[in-house]
């Protein structure tokens, strides 16, 4: 606890100014955090000089020492001095700050290098016939000497914090130091396609290690971007992205996002900017959340690169030192603008499965992943199977879906499907071509022109039955069906009071409960696209839902959550025996479907394999 503040009988506090070393400690202790926020502002110095080349040297984790060089338009000898006093900047003139379209403007960041490092820049303007120097060590600065550069700028940071030993000791390993830079450095360089990246640790003391490279790119933006994001984020992110371009209102979204096939255990691989400045943004990490919510359970998460760009007056980018968060000044337009963006773009992808899908599919049937290549038959229908279709009594059982009676009189071979000849090649002609065989009674088989495709039939199911029902949402069409004897549902007091708030929009998609007398409730309408369903289960999950579910989220995604759920209980289990008219008329649903190549929880509704790949597997090419 603090002791008593009096300070009785002792002298008043005496008022000064600090020195410009003080001053520049401590505007450093919210700048320079961390090697990787002085290499941040290095090379947004670098990039604002219109470098086309940056290379950065590091080592210790960038502790000991930190070398950004440019190819950019350099500083004059003249001017050298005053780059390094606090608040002196050639990129605004003070009276617009909101006007800003260059990294830097606060002229704070080599001052405050300067006050907890050993700084020398050496720098040759462009058209200058000579390169000079100048150094500054623990705020004493040394004068400008004349040195030898052929071109741009070299920027050198010894010892960071050797004179703020505290600061020093909040530092990590050099290993995730090291990390933190490469992380900085890749946000830069996706941001800057047009520019090359070299990173290299060099504490060795040799040549050092290249730990990220980047040639500058060409052509149109997008494929500048494109090429870029591919050397960064890798071969798979590039192949299972889709293009975004959207725009409202003088806002323009643009970039790659994953599709939801291709989704990431943790937030990682998210980088978003704005006018160009890596953020990391709560609102725009939200609507992000919120895009991707309809595809993707809550511990996936999607990858993406994506830039908005706007007027700089739209936008306040003095809201953090270390510019990482923005202010809009229209934040529901922004936000608007990334979830119609994302879902369009997604939508557009159509029931497109990522191609990591099928290639994990190949990688495990490969001869090289096993010793002996698996011998791939078609199963006939087992004893199991036959037993269970026989059993099969379910009707109505997912009716409004596919439009199929639900009831199995025989089990399901392949000769069952045989159609005529013109038919089936007709039908092979749809994308998910026509249904072959059903495979342990969960997975249908189905032979387009130049492949086969394998459906997981109970988690295409759950998604055409979500998205049926968001669209009769939608529309207000949900048709209830009436249960002969309402179930009763004792439920705890806290669920009871949870599901109270919920009772109006859970009727309108078809769940009609009423209170039935002290924390009972009574259901006596369940959604008519599900058929018969357990609905306690259901009622349960749904509190689950509500009760994980956050009270920031809209009600709108609160409701697309629920669905989600609800739909898992109208889906055809595995298990479920179907004959060729309705596998059939399920593939046929899923092509008409938006989104129906992954389930509500991202992962695949269907994998495709090539002719061509079947053959590499066989060793036929
Ligand atoms: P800011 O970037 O906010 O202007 P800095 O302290 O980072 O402030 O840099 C001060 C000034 O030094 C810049 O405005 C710029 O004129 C000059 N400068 C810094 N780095 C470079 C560079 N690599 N090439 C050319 N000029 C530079
Ligand atoms: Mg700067």
């Amino acid at each position: 606890m603090n002791q008593p503040r009096h300070n009785i009988g002792q002298e008043l506090p005496v008022i000064r100014q600090l020195d410009d070393a003080a001053a520049n400690r401590i505007a450093a202790g919210e700048v320079i955090e961390r090697p990787a926020s002085a290499i941040k502002e290095l090379v947004e110095n670098a990039i604002d000089a219109d470098a086309t080349r940056i290379e950065v040297d590091y080592a210790g984790g960038g502790k000991t020492l930190i070398r950004v060089t440019d190819d950019g338009y350099g500083i004059a000898a003249d001017q050298l001095s005053l780059a390094l006093s606090r608040h002196a900047t050639s990129k605004i003139d003070g009276s617009d700050l909101l006007n800003i379209h260059t990294f830097g403007f606060r002229g704070e960041a080599l001052p405050s290098m300067g006050a907890v490092g050993r700084l020398t820049i050496t720098s040759r303007a462009r058209g200058a016939d000579a390169a000079a120097m100048i150094s500054v060590s623990g705020g004493e600065t040394a004068p400008v000497r004349p040195a030898a550069l052929a071109k741009g700028t070299v920027v050198e940071l010894r010892d960071l914090f050797h004179a703020t030993p505290a600061r020093l000791k909040f530092l990590r390993t050099d290993r995730s130091e090291s990390m933190a830079i490469a992380d900085v450095i890749k946000r830069l360089a996706m941001a800057e396609p047009y520019v090359g990246f070299t990173l290299r640790d060099v504490s060795d003391g040799g040549q050092g290690r290249v730990v990220f490279r980047a040639d500058p790119c060409s052509g149109d933006l997008f494929d500048a971007l494109h090429a870029r994001l591919r050397s960064i984020l890798g071969k798979e992110f590039a192949e299972n992205s889709v293009l975004i371009d959207a725009e409202r209102e003088g806002h323009t979204l643009t970039g790659y996002a994953s599709l939801p096939t291709y989704s990431r255990g943790a937030s990682v691989a998210q980088y978003m900017f704005v006018n160009g400045r890596p953020v990391r943004d709560k609102l725009l990490l939200g609507a992000l959340r919120g895009a991707y919510s309809d595809f993707l359970s809550r511990d996936r998460h999607p990858a993406v690169a994506l830039f908005i760009e706007c007027e700089p007056e739209r936008v306040d980018v003095n809201v953090h030192p270390a510019k990482a968060e923005v202010r809009f000044r229209d934040p529901g337009l922004v936000r608007g603008l990334l979830v119609s963006g994302l879902r369009h773009a997604l939508a557009g992808a159509g029931h497109r499965a990522s191609t990591t899908v099928a290639d994990a599919t190949l990688g495990a049937f490969c001869p090289q992943s096993t010793p002996h290549a698996p011998v791939y038959q078609m199963d006939r229908p087992s004893q199991r199977a036959i037993h269970a279709a026989n059993q099969f009594q379910q009707p109505g059982f997912g009716e409004a879906v596919v439009g199929y009676s639900g009831r199995v009189e025989q089990p399901v071979g392949v000769s069952d499907i045989e159609l005529g000849a013109e038919e089936a090649s007709l039908t092979e002609a749809n994308p998910l071509g026509a249904a072959r065989a059903q495979v342990h009674e969960n997975y249908i088989i189905a032979q387009t022109q130049d492949g086969i495709v394998i459906v997981d039939q109970h988690a295409a199911h759950e998604r055409l039955v979500y998205e049926q029902l968001k669209s009769q949402m939608a529309e207000n069409t949900v048709r209830a069906q009436a249960l002969l004897i309402p179930e009763i549902i004792e439920l705890s007091p806290s669920d009871h009071a949870l599901l109270s708030t919920s009772i109006e929009e859970l009727s309108r998609f078809g769940l009609v409960i009423e209170d039935f007398g002290g924390t009972a409730v009574a259901v006596r309408e369940t959604p008519a696209i599900l058929g018969e369903i357990n609905a306690t289960k259901m009622v349960q999950d749904i509190l689950d839902e509500l009760t994980d579910l956050s009270q920031t989220q809209t009600v709108k995604d609160k409701l697309e959550e629920i669905l989600s759920r609800v739909a898992c209980h109208g889906s055809i289990r595995s298990g479920r025996i179907m004959r060729g008219e309705e596998m059939n008329a399920l593939l046929r649903q899923m092509e008409a479907t938006p989104h129906s190549g992954q389930c509500n929880h991202g992962r695949p509704t269907y994998v495709e394999l090539k002719l061509a790949d079947i053959e590499r597997l066989f060793g036929r090419t």
